[in-house]
């Protein structure tokens, strides 16, 4: 049976249609789900009674579970079990513009990058819309305070789940739903090119970020599987073709390992390959792993390769670090649950 979390706005209006229902249902219906935040049908006194007993037969209402929450000062890992029994991972980070949530979008990943903890599991199914959107909901209930800021970063290549992914971005930004904005929610992706074609004509101001760690694809090959299937080259390419049609905001994530991709000429060729995008480097301190044999740039490095990009007049940032502790930072998610 299908969640009631599923469902779009213009799907739920359809759904009502069809049966020969009225269409302003799908408002009340989502303001109760989520500006009430309520899933319990006898609140919905606004809805006539047979159309609710009709939906509490067809959908499912609940909840997901959370099974533990680790808290540290200004993040918040939480662990929940889906239905299938399977797990996957949600992070609370609270900075001071609000409560940003990176949430998961598979259940293990197959992109096979060589420095993610998270990519070792293959993927066992993609999460559907409603874990998804249970993520933030379960979050937001957690914490009683409003989540402002969405970033799809957790476990899973979200273009590899893209059309719940897709559904989850509008059920979250409608204005009668989450009601978070569009350049609040950001979605990231290892470079799936048909994928960010698709997403080019998807008409909302959502951010993309691309998973690039790698300045050419001798390197790209050795750590990222997927640049054999599209090329940085290609990805470039494409990404150019992106900014001009949406103007909307682009980031490369660049993880910087030690040794590895760290070096000057690689900082130097990174700048040329973006050079003149309107784009931006979030350059991230690599979070070691137990068992993936990648170190942490050290901090000189990391500053230097900072200055190379700089000085090429490269907008870049150094990402500020969550969640180390608790193993909750980037690529470290799952990997604990994974070895009980
Ligand atoms: N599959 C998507 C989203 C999940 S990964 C993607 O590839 O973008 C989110 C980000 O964390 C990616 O940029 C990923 O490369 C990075 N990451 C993975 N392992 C990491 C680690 N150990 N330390 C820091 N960042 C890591």
């Amino acid at each position: 049976m299908k969640s009631i979390y599923d469902l779009d706005i213009e799907e739920l209006e359809e759904y009502f249609l069809s049966n020969d229902d009225k269409k302003f249902h799908a408002d009340q219906l989502f303001s109760w789900l989520y500006q009430k935040k309520t899933n319990n049908l006898s609140d919905m006194t606004n809805i006539k009674k047979e159309t609710r007993d009709k939906l509490q037969n067809e959908f499912t209402f609940n909840n997901l579970e959370i099974v533990k929450v680790e808290k540290d000062i200004d993040v918040s890992k939480y662990l929940f079990k889906l239905n299938d029994r399977e797990h996957i991972e949600a992070v609370l980070m609270r900075h001071d513009y609000g409560n940003s949530i990176c949430i998961s979008s598979q259940v293990g990943c197959n992109m096979g990058c060589k420095f993610c903890e998270s990519g070792r599991r293959k993927k066992v199914r993609n999460l559907t819309t409603s874990e998804m959107v249970l993520q933030v909901l379960g979050v937001e209930e957690n914490l009683q305070e409003k989540i402002t800021h969405v970033v799809i970063m957790g476990i899973g290549e979200p273009f590899d789940n893209y059309d719940n992914v897709i559904r989850f971005v509008k059920i979250i930004n409608s204005p009668k739903g989450l009601q978070i904005g569009s350049r609040h929610i950001t979605i990231s992706t290892c470079g799936i090119i048909p994928k960010i074609e698709e997403f080019m004509n998807f008409p909302y101001q959502v951010n993309l970020a691309i998973s690039l760690h790698a300045p050419n694809n001798n390197l790209r090959n050795k750590l990222m599987p997927i640049n054999k299937v599209y090329s940085i080259d290609n990805l470039i390419k494409i990404l150019k073709k992106y900014i001009e049609k949406t103007n909307r905001r682009l980031t490369f994530e660049y993880i910087l390992l030690d040794g590895i991709n760290d070096t000057k000429e690689c900082a130097l060729e990174l700048a040329s390959l973006i050079k003149g995008m309107n784009a931006y480097v979030n350059l991230i301190p690599y979070n070691n792993t137990d068992n993936l044999g990648f170190n942490r740039s050290k901090t000189i490095q990391i500053m230097r390769f900072y200055d190379i990009l700089k000085k090429n007049k490269i907008n870049v940032t150094i990402r500020r670090e969550f969640g180390t502790k608790i193993s909750a930072a980037c690529g470290q998610l799952r990997s604990k649950e994974e070895s009980i």
